[in-house]
């Protein structure tokens, strides 16, 4: 097996677009457009995404292209043309600033209530890094680790882009999340997530993860981390400096009696492939860890039962589990890549039903709303009124899980708020609840 070596983690950015070898060759009309949605939407891309999983003689169509490089059709032609003007006339930095916040703001771009509902306090002090919807499973956002090591085009947490890297917020958030901990026996899973946690250093990383190895935190069995980067920068796990550092402590975390998952966002089958991505799974896998899959469903990207068919088998074959596959969010450039909800259930449906039962386990579509995960089962027809059945996977109430409900057939609804009750019904029967809580939060936050 061969690896490319990457001595350094060198990357690009807005700023350096002009730098890429690749896209010096690319069409002028192509390159303006990157040029005008970087300005609006986030951009960064690694030398591996580079050179070796963007196919560059498919572009615009590369999955991974569409993937890491902005593309025209993620804004709307208004504000597309808007910011094409102020880039083509030269305006002052500060009308172009205002036009972009302004732009960035029509995005939604805190969706599902994350800021009002969610954020759990820790004797009376809010703890913002922490979220903690559902009561099993805890949120962690480690400050050093929000942000990644290429941005996927379709990220929903795109607005959160920020980086100050320093160990003294690793050991005073630890403490505080060990504490939290402590006084919420109900949590059985911890989640690291970002950005992508697997950014952190890992003398950083290590100083969240330790605070497991002690018998206080035995009542979280599992240890989840959110990670991109086994498509992003499999270099983390097999040849960065260190990387056998980092495993050394999952290895031990795993001889504590923790299992611990990596919540793997593998995209597209061809993220798998490469010998170093491969390398980076077969390394994981010896420290006694699992990787759980999970991805959206994405226009331009995946939105092909095929593709979902052969990343699943492959997952299979490499050990790997299918865990959820969700719809896109409704935040930043959803005009570009949503897929409507009955035709997603249509290419889950159809990859679903060509993998073995090994790789039947992933869940969805999957649509995290504010109300809970609510996953689209199905197109019925119930006494002659054609329906979409939906059920939550997760519930804001751990008493709505399982509880089929129906919503009126459209063809063209890609989230739940544009959903209606089947049967003339006024509401959903979460619907009641749920007000209720936001009210009681709102009144809260004051
Ligand atoms: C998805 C999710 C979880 C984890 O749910 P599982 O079904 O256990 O994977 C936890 N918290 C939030 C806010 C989530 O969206």
């Amino acid at each position: 097996m061969s690896l490319t070596k990457y001595t350094e983690f060198r990357h690009f950015t807005p700023k350096d677009l002009e730098a890429i070898p690749q896209v010096k060759k690319l069409d002028p009309e192509i390159r303006f457009s990157m040029k005008v949605v970087s300005q609006v939407l986030p951009f960064k891309v690694n030398e591996y995404v580079l050179n070796e999983i963007i196919d560059w003689d498919n572009i615009p169509d590369d999955p991974i292209f569409q993937l890491t490089f902005p593309q025209k059709g993620m804004l709307s032609d208004k504000a597309f043309n808007e910011v094409a003007d102020l880039i083509k006339n030269e305006a002052p930095k500060e009308q172009l600033k205002q036009k972009i916040d302004e732009i960035r703001y029509s995005l939604n771009p805190h969706p599902a209530g994350q800021m009002q509902m969610n954020v759990p306090k820790v004797n009376g002090v809010p703890m913002p890094g922490v979220q903690h919807k559902y009561n099993e499973t805890a949120l962690f956002f480690p400050t050093s680790g929000q942000t990644c090591h290429a941005y996927c085009t379709f990220c929903f947490r795109w607005a959160q882009f920020v980086g100050i890297n320093e160990l003294k917020f690793a050991s005073k958030e630890a403490t505080q999340l060990v504490e939290y901990l402590k006084q919420h026996k109900e949590v059985s899973d911890v989640l690291f997530t970002g950005g992508d946690p697997m950014v952190m250093k890992t003398r950083v990383f290590k100083r969240y993860l330790e605070p497991f190895l002690d018998k206080e935190l035995d009542h979280v069995q599992t240890i989840r981390i959110g990670t991109k980067a086994v498509a992003y920068w499999p270099q983390r796990f097999v040849t960065d400096q260190d990387a056998d550092e980092f495993l050394e402590i999952i290895e031990k975390l795993v001889k504590s009696g923790k299992h611990v998952a990596f919540m793997g966002h593998y995209n597209h089958w061809v993220e798998l492939e490469t010998p170093i991505a491969q390398e980076a799974i077969k390394r994981i896998r010896e420290t006694g860890a699992q990787i759980r899959t999970q991805s959206p469903l994405i226009r331009h990207i995946n939105d092909d039962s095929e593709v979902w068919e052969i990343m699943w088998r492959n997952q299979v074959r490499y050990g790997l589990i299918p865990y959820y596959m969700f719809v896109e969010r409704d935040t930043g450039a959803r005009n570009y890549f949503e897929v409507p909800l009955v035709e997603a259930w249509d290419i889950f449906r159809n990859a679903w039903k060509n993998v073995s039962g090994l790789g039947r386990t992933a869940r969805g579509p999957s649509m995290s709303a504010t109300p809970g995960k609510v996953e689209v089962q199905g197109v019925t027809e119930i006494k002659g009124e054609k329906v979409i059945v939906l059920r939550f996977i997760q519930g804001r109430n751990p008493d709505w899980v399982e509880i089929p409900f129906f919503a009126k057939y459209d063809t063209k609804a890609s989230w739940l708020d544009q959903l209606e009750p089947a049967f003339d019904e006024a509401k959903f029967f979460y619907e009641p609840e749920l007000e209720e809580m936001q009210a009681k939060a709102m009144a809260k936050a004051g």
